[in-house]
């Protein structure tokens, strides 16, 4: 077993992290002797010189680097590349996935790994002068510090700056690793001095190999999550095991097709808002649970036992932090709901443009072709562009249920179907 194990379609990228580890494993001992020292200094230079990646690849000293920023759209696994990277580093075994070192890193408690991953829109600039100062220490148990930042494109220019220093001239032990749906979400004086490396979105026959394989899903269902959810592997992985999560989908989609009147745009809205309010706290829940659950492994505490009170303040500071995300979950959750409106309707659209790409709601298209066959692609538009004006008013904080009253009232246009009686 290894930390690479369950990373899906990215064996690219998997082998320049792994590579990246070996190579810091041979020129980073735990000991501060001088000898490594000057092994290290070559690699240090070429990373603060912002020569482009590709062009230093070759031998295993030059694969190691300082600074490292993971790119990939939501859902392709980029912090759980950027986790593994880091269990790679710190564990002495090169990631083994098992030992106390990887148990700490999959709890995000290591004390050589430091974190910034924001539910906030913004990372505000004393977060990173935090890590900044965080990352000038010496690593405390491993060979190196990891620092990693979730979500690098939330940083105004201003914070980024700061950051911009820490990258010039990184402690020798220190490792950055960032995350961002892609390099043009930095600025240039950042993407200049980090090594980029940009995951691809996996194929649906990953994503549902992937659910198979580690989680014991039925392969039918698995690749039926993998459609649904656009190859979005938490996402996949929700749909596949979880009755509520898929019910909750099948109501969206099926509440869409059947909307004809503005008293069914009105009932169809706030039944819409329920659904993803009850989605939304559906997945704050497990995650709280599991986030709970690792925290109480990592401190050494069994289940059902009692916290004991040395150990409850930091308890109390994980809940707290989990009170704040809550706060953002339903809009995550209408969010959701839009995504998988809008792939409904653009299954409509390829089928009326005759286009032979795989349907995301395969699972419904018989009705899908229905639905095509009765209106033209116009209207299939108009509903598209009514969702993507829904999502941004929401963003714009309109109240949800009247930005979504509005996307209905267009959405029943175009999925009227000519077997279906409109009541007047
Ligand atoms: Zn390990």
């Amino acid at each position: 077993m290894s930390v690479w194990d369950d990373l899906t379609g990215q064996s690219a990228a998997i082998e320049v992290f792994r590579a990246a580890a070996e190579s810091a494993a041979h020129s980073a001992p735990m000991s501060h002797s001088p000898a490594s020292d000057a092994a290290v200094a070559p690699t240090a230079a070429a990373a603060t010189g912002g020569a482009p990646a590709a062009t230093r690849a070759g031998t295993p000293a030059d694969s190691m680097t300082h600074s490292w920023l993971v790119t990939g759209p939501p859902g392709s696994g980029r912090s759980n590349l950027a986790y593994a990277f880091a269990s790679a580093l710190l564990c002495r075994f090169g990631g083994c996935g098992v030992c106390s070192d990887c148990s700490q890193v999959a709890a995000r408690t290591h004390p050589d790994l430091a974190i910034l991953a924001t539910e906030r829109v913004i990372i505000s600039i004393d977060e990173v002068r935090r890590l900044v100062s965080a990352s000038q220490f010496s690593p405390s148990v491993s060979r190196y510090r990891v620092v990693v930042i979730e979500d690098a494109d939330r940083m105004v220019e201003r914070t980024s700056n700061v950051l911009l220093k820490a990258l010039e001239e990184p402690p020798e032990r220190t490792v950055w690793i960032l995350c961002a749906p892609s390099e043009a979400d930095l600025l240039p004086t950042i993407r200049s001095r980090v090594r980029s490396v940009r995951l691809r979105v996996p194929s649906t026959d990953d994503v549902a190999a992937l659910l198979v394989k580690r989680d014991g899903v039925d392969p039918d269902l698995a690749l039926r999550a993998a459609r649904e959810s656009q190859s979005h592997i938490g996402m996949a992985h929700r749909l596949a095991t979880n009755d509520e999560a898929r019910a909750r989908r099948e109501e969206t989609i099926d509440l869409a097709l059947s909307v004809s009147t503005v008293g069914d745009a009105v009932r169809g809205a706030a039944r819409l808002l329920e659904i993803a309010g009850a989605d939304a706290q559906a997945i704050t829940e497990e995650r709280d649970a599991e986030e709970r659950a690792a925290a109480l492994r990592s401190l050494g505490v069994e289940p059902g036992q009692a916290v004991p009170l040395a150990l409850r303040g930091q308890m109390k500071s994980l809940e707290e932090d989990q009170k704040r995300r809550a706060t953002r979950s339903l809009r995550d959750g209408i969010d959701r709901i839009l995504t998988d409106l809008l792939s409904l309707f653009r299954d409509i659209l390829i089928v009326q443009l005759g286009s032979q790409v795989e349907l995301v709601n395969e699972s419904i298209s018989p009705r899908v072709r229905e639905v095509a066959s009765s209106n033209d692609s116009s209207s299939t538009l108009a509903a598209m562009d009514a969702i993507a004006v829904a999502r941004r008013r929401i963003a714009a904080n309109v109240a949800p249920a009247l930005a979504l009253e509005a996307m209905l009232v267009t959405v029943a246009e175009a999925a009227r179907s000519a077997s279906r009686k409109v009541p007047q």
